[in-house]
C-alpha cells in the first residue's frame, strides 16, 4: 500500500471569510495577509510590539475573502471526488473556530448555485459523471450522522436520539451499526436527504450554532459501480466520500464552562486533537502507529484516512484582530497537518 505523502494524499488549504457586517460597522482591524499564488498567509498579532516579526504559514492553497465556492470545489475538491468515483475513499474536513465559515464552505446557501457549498456541489458532480457513463451501473447511497459528546446519532432516522454503536468486522472494517443508508437516484433526491438531516440537527438546541459548534456532522456518500469485465463477470468497486463539518475549534474550556459543559468541552478538544494526531502521523509517514482508536471520529474514518484514500482539510479563519489567538491556533493546527 502506498504511503501517504504531503501533496499527494493529503491537501491542506486555508480559507478566510470576509468581514461580517457587524465587523465592518465596528471597523475591525484586519490581521491577515494572503498571497494566493504562493499559498501563504501571514498573521499579525495586534498586541505585539511593532518590531515583532509576523508569522507566515504556507499551505497547498490559501483562499482569500473574495474566493468563490466554485473555485474551491474545482481546485481542491473535484480531484478527490473523481477518485471516489474511481472506487477510492476520500474525506473532506472543515476545521475552524465557530463563525469562520465551516458550514458556509460545506453547505453554502441553498437555492443559490453561485453560493452552494461542497456537499451539494459534490452531488451535482457525482450524478453528472454518472449520467455520462454507459457501460457501468451505479448505486449511490447517503448517510448522515453526528458525533456529539463521543456519541453517534443518525440524522436520517426519526428516532435520532438513539445512540449508535461503532462496530468492526473483518469484512466491512469499522462501521456504524443500524445507520440509515438511503439509495438516491439523482442530485435532487440526495439533496433532499441532506435537508432532512440538517433539520434533525437543530432539534433539542436553542439554536443551530450552539449545536454545530459542539458536534461533528458527517455526510457520507457511497458510490458503488458495477461493470462487466472482459471475463463476463460483474466487477464491483466502491468509493466512499465523507464530508465533515467539525465542531468549533475554539477552546471551550477557556470560556469558563463548568460541570457538563466542561466535560463536553474536554471531549471536543480530545477528538479534534486525536484527528490532528492521526493526520500528522499519516503526513509524517514514518510513524508506524497511527492513533485511530483515540476518538470515535478517527475510528469511524479509519478506512478513509491514509492508505489509498485522499484527504482535504479546509481550515477556516476570520480576518479580525479580535480573534487573533484562535486564528493563530487554527493555522498552527492546519500546518501540523501538512
Ligand atoms: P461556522 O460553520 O464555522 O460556525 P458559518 O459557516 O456559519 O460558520 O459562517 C458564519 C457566517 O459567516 C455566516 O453568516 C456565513 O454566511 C458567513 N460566511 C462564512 N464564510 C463566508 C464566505 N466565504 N463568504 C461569505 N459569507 C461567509
Ligand atoms: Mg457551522
Amino acid at each position: 500500500m502506498s504511503k501517504t505523502k504531503h501533496g499527494e494524499a493529503i491537501r491542506v488549504v486555508v480559507r478566510c471569510r470576509p468581514f461580517s457586517r457587524r465587523e465592518e460597522i465596528a471597523e475591525c482591524e484586519n490581521i491577515l495577509e494572503i498571497d494566493g499564488k504562493l499559498g501563504q498567509i501571514t498573521i499579525r498579532n495586534p498586541k505585539a510590539p511593532p518590531d515583532e516579526p509576523m508569522k507566515t504559514f504556507t499551505f497547498d492553497s490559501v483562499y482569500d475573502r473574495d474566493s468563490k465556492q466554485g473555485d474551491i470545489y474545482d481546485d481542491t475538491v473535484r480531484p478527490l471526488v473523481e477518485s471516489v468515483l474511481q472506487g477510492f475513499n476520500g474525506t473532506i474536513f472543515a476545521y475552524g473556530q465557530t463563525g469562520t465559515g465551516k458550514t458556509y464552505t460545506m453547505q453554502g446557501v441553498s437555492n443559490d448555485p453561485e453560493r452552494s457549498g461542497i456537499i451539494p456541489n459534490s452531488f451535482q458532480h457525482i450524478f453528472t459523471q454518472i449520467s455520462r457513463t454507459q457501460n457501468q451501473k451505479y448505486l449511490v447511497r447517503a448517510s448522515y450522522l453526528e458525533i456529539y459528546q463521543e456519541e453517534i446519532r443518525d440524522l436520517l432516522c426519526k428516532d435520532n436520539n438513539k445512540k449508535l454503536e461503532l462496530k468492526e468486522n473483518p469484512e466491512f472494517g469499522v462501521y456504524v451499526k443500524d445507520l440509515s443508508s438511503v439509495v438516491t437516484k439523482n442530485a435532487t433526491e440526495i439533496e433532499h436527504v441532506m435537508n432532512i438531516g440538517n433539520q434533525s440537527r437543530s432539534v433539542g438546541f436553542t439554536n443551530m450554532n450552539e449545536r454545530s459548534s459542539r458536534s461533528h456532522a458527517i455526510f457520507v456518500v457511497t458510490v458503488e459501480c458495477s461493470e462487466e469485465g472482459a471475463d463476463g463477470e460483474d466487477h464491483i468497486r466502491v468509493g466512499k466520500l465523507n464530508m465533515v463539518d467539525l465542531a468549533g475549534s475554539e477552546r471551550q474550556s477557556k470560556t469558563g464552562a463548568k460541570g457538563e459543559r466542561l466535560k463536553e468541552a474536554a471531549k471536543i478538544n480530545l477528538s479534534l486533537s486525536a484527528l490532528g494526531n492521526v493526520i500528522s502521523a499519516l503526513v509524517d509517514g514514518k510513524s508506524s502507529h497511527v492513533p485511530y482508536r483515540d476518538s470515535k471520529l478517527t475510528r469511524l474514518l479509519q478506512d478513509s484516512l491514509g492508505g489509498n484514500a485522499k484527504t482535504v482539510m479546509i481550515a477556516t479563519v476570520g480576518p479580525s484582530a479580535k480573534y487573533h489567538d484562535e486564528s493563530l491556533t487554527t493555522l498552527r493546527y492546519a500546518s501540523r497537518a501538512k
